[in-house]
């Protein structure tokens, strides 16, 4: 068997050991360093927008943005079926209800004509997920927000860099949110950013992210709402600014082997892939594929098995959220079907993706995979 490749590592060739060094021998190792304020103003800049505001994760940015936005008990928060669980767990932290919209089956977002079914008195947003990397129809959701008056946290976790219309995700939202998990396009390990045009929601971030410590008040240690210790530490902001740096590099490299997957694949029957639409551009966070077993004359699990054999890592695709036990049990109503959703999740799986991944190591899990089929 030859080298075993993972379905994803990190890519750290930039100005990362330098920064982080420099943290280190400074003593600036907590939140309080200049590499946080640096990081979060590159960050925001390259998505376009003002404000930026680092956090320790992806899903306490969602968690942030919605208590930025006042979302709490008795509100209604729609978000896809087919997402990562962090979206919903977000809404739930708030005391909020996440309800379910059905994927497309194109983009495998959420489907925006499915939206509006959804809404009720209680619905204060709707938390559009960039699936993959592959940005939301942002002209819908936006036409539909704004005639129900409904926020939009653009759960961008995926989708570093990626455009709808010539304008980079994170920028559609009240306050967009990102994660530097260690798979993501741009990483700092753990991590995580919520980007915001609006002034005012910058500061809300700020104030809820830092424990609410009083802004302009005579006492310190006096606080007059509840808040969290979301920080982000200068050395993973360290991290995150030499990532930035090389952002349209790490960019590049993804939909570079996006499309030499297609390529590669094209004479395949049997193999989906996802769909963007003509003026989104997809940064390929994850290369997944879907299955049909009947062209194809195999099934996912099978087709697994035989990667795994051949040294290639692959990982199953997201589990609807009406299929989750726990937010059933937080009171989320499972009762619908999702049919889209259930199909990505019961015939997909996700191929290496990693940015470093070279064409040579591409070749061989695509000669794999069509060597396998019958
Ligand atoms: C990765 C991810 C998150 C959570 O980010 P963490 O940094 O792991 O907390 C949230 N939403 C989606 C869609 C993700 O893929």
């Amino acid at each position: 068997m030859s080298d075993f490749i993972p379905v994803c590592e990190p890519l750290l060739g930039g100005n990362e050991v330098k920064y982080v060094t420099e943290a280190v021998q400074t003593g600036w190792i907590s939140s309080s360093g200049k590499y946080v304020t640096q990081f979060e103003e590159a960050f925001a800049s390259y998505c376009g927008v003002k404000y930026g505001v680092a956090v320790c994760n992806g899903t306490v940015a969602i968690h942030l943005a919605l208590a930025a936005l006042g979302i709490g008990k008795g509100d209604e928060v729609i978000i896809p079926a087919f997402t990562m669980i962090a979206t919903a767990f977000a809404v739930c932290y708030t005391g909020a209800t996440p309800v379910f919209v059905d994927a497309d089956k194109e983009t495998w977002n959420i489907d925006a004509s499915r939206i509006e079914e959804k809404i009720t008195t209680r619905t204060k947003a709707i938390i559009p997920v960039h699936i993959f990397g592959n940005p939301c129809d942002m002209d819908a959701i936006c036409a539909i927000a704004k005639k129900h008056n409904l926020y939009i946290i653009e759960d961008a976790a995926e989708a570093h860099g990626a455009e709808f219309s010539g304008k980079k995700t994170g920028s559609f939202s009240d306050i967009a949110s990102f994660s530097f998990f260690a798979n993501k396009n741009l990483t700092t390990g753990e991590g995580g950013m919520v980007v915001t045009g609006n002034e005012e929601n910058y500061k809300k971030c700020r104030y809820f992210k830092n424990m609410c410590f009083p802004v302009d008040a005579p006492r310190v240690y006096s606080h007059d709402n509840i808040g969290f210790n979301y920080r982000m530490s200068n050395l993973h902001a360290a991290i995150g600014l030499a990532q930035t740096e090389r952002a349209d590099d790490y960019r590049t490299m993804r939909i570079h082997n996006a499309e030499l997957y297609k390529k590669y694949l094209s004479d395949c029957k049997g193999i989906i892939f996802q769909k963007n639409q003509a003026n989104a551009l997809n940064v390929h966070w994850m290369n997944a594929i879907v299955i049909n077993p009947r062209e194809y004359g195999r099934t996912k699990d099978e087709l697994i098995a035989h990667l795994k054999e051949n040294g290639i890592d692959t990982r199953l695709l997201f589990v609807s959220m009406s299929r989750q036990k726990s937010l059933k049990e937080f009171g989320c109503d499972c009762s619908g079907e999702y049919p889209v959703t259930d199909w990505l999740s019961e015939n997909g799986f996700y191929l290496p993706s990693a940015s470093s991944l070279t064409e040579e190591q591409i070749k061989r899990i695509c000669n794999v995979i069509k060597g396998f089929s019958k």
